[in-house]
């Protein structure tokens, strides 16, 4: 990290991992995600460390990780299903986070161009481990409604009035 660096706040770092570009990796040839193979001499690997959470940056690419503070093995499950479908809707939250850690973003220059707002994005990873907390909440309210209506009518079936 250097020293100025030090002194960025969270959001001053997250901005600074969507600062690439699209630089050919001299291994591989193609526009392939340094941050993804770590082996060229070329990329510019930079770390950032976050309040709870890391940075890993490229010249063409970059992932935040982030740590999210889960006791309940439910809310476990709907983070694994939450970011394997917004995997598969943006490409941006990758479907397995890096070891270690509980959600992982994948920046790439391609990838932001989908981006409408890279400010909203900064502000939306920054505030994520609350997001989803909250979304949390009314998944576990979704699953209360479907288990009082459902045992209403199976109490009904198996004929008790
Ligand atoms: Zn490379």
């Amino acid at each position: 990290m250097s020293s100025q660096s030090e002194f960025w706040d969270d959001e001053r770092k997250i901005r600074e991992a969507f600062n690439v570009s699209n630089f050919i990796c001299p291994m591989k040839g193609i526009n392939y995600p340094c941050v993804v193979c770590k082996e060229c001499q070329k990329m510019e690997l930079k770390q950032y460390f976050l309040e709870n959470g890391l940075i890993e940056k490229t010249k063409n690419s970059s992932l935040i990780s982030l740590i999210i503070e889960i006791k309940d093995p439910f809310d476990d499950m709907l983070l694994k299903r939450i970011c394997k479908t917004l995997f598969k809707e943006t490409g941006i939250v990758m479907s397995e986070p890096e070891p270690g850690f509980s959600v992982t973003f994948f920046i790439t220059p391609a990838l932001l161009e989908k981006v409408e707002s890279k400010e909203d994005l900064i502000k939306f990873i920054k505030d994520f481990p609350h997001t989803f907390l909250t979304e949390t909440i009314s998944a576990k309210s979704a699953l209360n409604k479907w288990e009082r209506v459902t045992a209403k009518r199976l109490a009904w079936n198996m004929g008790v009035r």
